[in-house]
């Protein structure tokens, strides 16, 4: 970088010096032959001797000749990002414009569009996000993430950068550690975050972290070091009987004890206001097991899940499923905090080899999964897109832009418009109900539904950063506390709570005259009842007394085969969720050694995985069968003819004889719940879809 940059400098080791370089080159070329990559080592060493010639001479602060900066800049966006040869080339020339006499037409000419844009785009924002004021910062910042719209490689060439920068930022004057160990905090950090580079963010945290406290970086860093002895031996005792049940299914596995970042150590004890001593997640544990079948990945996440709640404590509130629901930046992987021994909670990350290294790598972990060797600018592209919609905000006030994107990074808030053009901050996991109680409690109680960019959504749907959104309401409205669910911030809870209290009797009589229209279905209210008692008494029997047979026990390390179609199929189906044949599901034994079976995203299912873990037995699908309730919510606009069609979609060239049907409308607005006997998972979902091509259908979507 050019803060480091004395140019001209001659030495008289100089013949040293140019062994030193060129072994480091070879080093370089040698990890690039070894990747997954097309093989043009022309390119790379073109794009080396060129570098070379224009720093010749400069040197970094350190003493060093310049030269090894940029090749260790390249190492590492072909060691850890997975990039190829457009990229290393980049790497090799990135500070070429900036600091010495060529200019991007040189480069343009000498290697192409491709690389010379790379280079300007690392260029333009090289000279720090951090300018002299405040405005020019954000602009600045502006032109980072715009520069990544035309290619997502200048912003991993910049990461690449700075995470050199930072491995070697010991010699530089302190008050620049400062000021490069701040950025790193504020912008790359969080940026590597959200590209799921999360081994790159965990190291520029820790760099920054020990040059800004370097007291503070010791002192914990002593402590982890301290305490190595004991926490190894007290995770050892913690997996010995898991390790055991392991083996004996056959997987084939990684156990490693894993120590959280200073860095993290620190916050967390800044936070929370805590010493040392009693940040529990100090320790845990991960677990990598080999995975050849893709379909079974998921089975297996659990399956292991159940070896930890054999002979451990669960806690109940720390249960993460990031398979079913994959973090924003692609990580995947089954969490769980057990007791361990000393009553020390640990916390256990269940992972497949590819998973951890989606987790560990980004975007570098899907080259190894690559099968041909060609650079594949689709997949890149996509890629891209997807960090483009989490960062691209176009705000007028670039102050304002910069604001938004920083907490957009840390993802605890959300910005969304009203439809003149208001902006309302709102907590992340917001949803529409949410939005109309923000605005105004009359409209919050009158809320039917929401638009977004002319699609209506439901109640429930949570809102993104920068959506523009409608409220639909009606006057013959009244809210259900069913709503209760569909609500996230605390106003909007209070404020439908203080509703229903009040409004309990009229509330019924509205919902009565709902169930007059025939739908068999039931009423919020009864749902709610029922969650309730399902979640008081989960596995008792479900025979009558004297009725009782003695099933033999079920092997709960093994895969519960499910048999729908037999007379009496071999589990119960919970009525909460109702799930289908091809539905993920999960089974618990009851008293009677019985399957019960729900969806694996059953907010029900959720709880008592948890709460009785030792219970959970996985299960499969294997087989068919015509008898299974379900239930459909269609919204759409209002128009003649909507409903003949929608009824001859189902029943005609479904054959799916219809149940029930519940319609509601408001203004164009329509609503239909329809409810019919089907045989599988797929064929609901192959109905919604057909129901989408409808003229007017807004929305068909499975709801039981
Ligand atoms: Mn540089």
């Amino acid at each position: 970088m050019q803060d480091s940059y004395s140019p001209f400098i001659t030495t008289p080791a100089a013949s040293q010096e140019d062994k030193i370089v060129d072994a480091a080159f070879r080093e370089l070329l040698n990890c690039y032959v070894e990747s997954n990559h097309r093989k043009k080592v022309e390119i790379i060493e073109k794009a080396f001797r060129f570098a070379r010639q224009a720093h010749k001479g400069a040197r970094r602060r350190s003493g060093e000749p310049y030269i090894l900066h940029p090749i260790a800049v390249a190492r590492i966006v072909v060691e850890e990002l997975g990039l190829g040869s457009t990229s290393i080339c980049a790497a090799l020339l990135h500070d070429v414009v900036e600091d010495t006499d060529y200019t991007h037409e040189d480069i343009l000419t000498a290697f192409g569009p491709k690389i010379a844009a790379i280079v300007e785009g690392v260029t333009k924002i090289s000279g720090g996000i951090f300018g002299d004021k405040a405005s020019a910062q954000a602009e600045n910042f502006r032109k980072l993430l715009l520069s990544m719209s035309t290619d997502i490689r200048v912003i991993l060439v910049k990461m690449a950068d700075r995470l050199h920068n930072m491995r070697t930022l010991g010699s530089m004057r302190p008050e620049k550690q400062y000021k490069i160990a701040g950025e790193t905090l504020y912008v790359y950090a969080p940026l590597a975050h959200r590209l799921g580079l999360s081994k790159i963010k965990y190291e520029l945290e820790d760099l920054a972290f020990k040059y800004e406290h370097p007291q503070k970086y010791k002192e914990i860093i002593e402590k982890v070091n301290e305490t190595e002895e004991h926490r190894k031996a007290i995770v050892e005792e913690f997996v010995k009987p898991v390790r055991k049940m392991l083996d004996e299914a056959g997987f084939k596995y990684e156990i490693k004890a894993r120590v959280k970042s200073a860095y993290s150590i620190y916050k967390k004890m800044e936070t929370k206001k805590i010493p040392f001593e009693e940040i529990y997640d100090v320790y845990a544990v991960r677990v990598i097991f080999e995975n050849e079948d893709e379909a079974l990945e998921k089975i297996k996440c659990w399956q292991i899940y159940t070896f930890f709640t054999e002979g451990h404590r669960i806690h109940p509130e720390r249960l993460r499923d990031w398979i079913s629901i994959p973090k924003a930046n692609g990580y995947r992987a089954l969490h769980l905090t057990a007791m361990g021994p000393e009553g020390k909670w640990i916390e256990v990350q269940i992972r497949s080899k590819k998973m951890d290294e989606i987790a560990e790598l980004g975007y570098a972990a899907h080259w190894k999964y690559k099968t041909g060797v060609q650079e594949d600018e689709t997949e890149l592209d996509s890629w891209m897109n997807t960090i483009k919609d989490i960062l691209a905000h176009p705000e007028p006030n670039a102050m304002d832009f910069l604001d938004t994107i920083k907490l957009n990074l840390f993802s605890s808030e959300i910005y969304v418009f009203t439809p003149k053009g208001d902006l309302l901050t709102l907590p992340s996991g917001a949803t529409v109900l949410d939005m109309a109680f923000a605005i105004h409690s009359q409209l919050g109680l009158q809320c039917m539904a929401g638009k977004i960019s002319h699609k209506l959504v439901p109640l429930s749907h949570k809102l993104q950063s920068g959506d523009q959104v409608e409220i639909i309401t009606s006057q013959s409205r009244t809210p259900s506390p069913e709503w209760l669910d569909f609500c996230y911030t605390a106003k909007a809870k209070t404020r439908l709570r203080t509703y229903l209290r009040k409004a309990r009797n009229v509330d019924i009589l509205t919902l009565e005259e709902l169930d007059k229209i025939g739908n068999p279905s039931r009423t919020p209210e009864e749902k709610r009842s029922l969650v309730r008692k399902i979640l008081r008494n989960p596995f008792s029997s479900k025979k009558k007394a004297g009725e009782s047979k003695n099933n033999s026990p079920i092997d709960r390390k093994k895969v519960f085969m499910l048999f729908p179609d037999d007379k009496e199929p071999n589990y119960h189906i919970e009525s909460c969720c109702s799930p289908l044949p091809g539905d993920d599901v999960l089974g618990f034994v009851n008293e009677d050694e019985e399957v019960v079976v729900h969806k694996v995203d059953c907010p029900i299912a959720m709880r008592l995985k948890s709460a009785y873990g030792s219970r959970l037995v996985v299960t499969q699908w294997a087989g068919n069968s015509s008898n299974f309730m379900s239930t459909v919510a269609i919204d759409g606009i209002d128009r003649l003819g909507i409903l003949e069609e929608i009824v001859d979609m189902v029943s005609s060239k479904f054959s799916i004889n219809i149940r029930s049907m519940n319609i509601s409308t408001s203004r164009e607005v329509f609503h239909c719940d329809m409810s019919f006997n089907v045989d599988r998972a797929e064929t609901v979902n192959q109905l919604c879809e057909n129901l989408l091509h409808i003229k007017g259908v807004k929305f068909a979507k499975r709801t039981s």
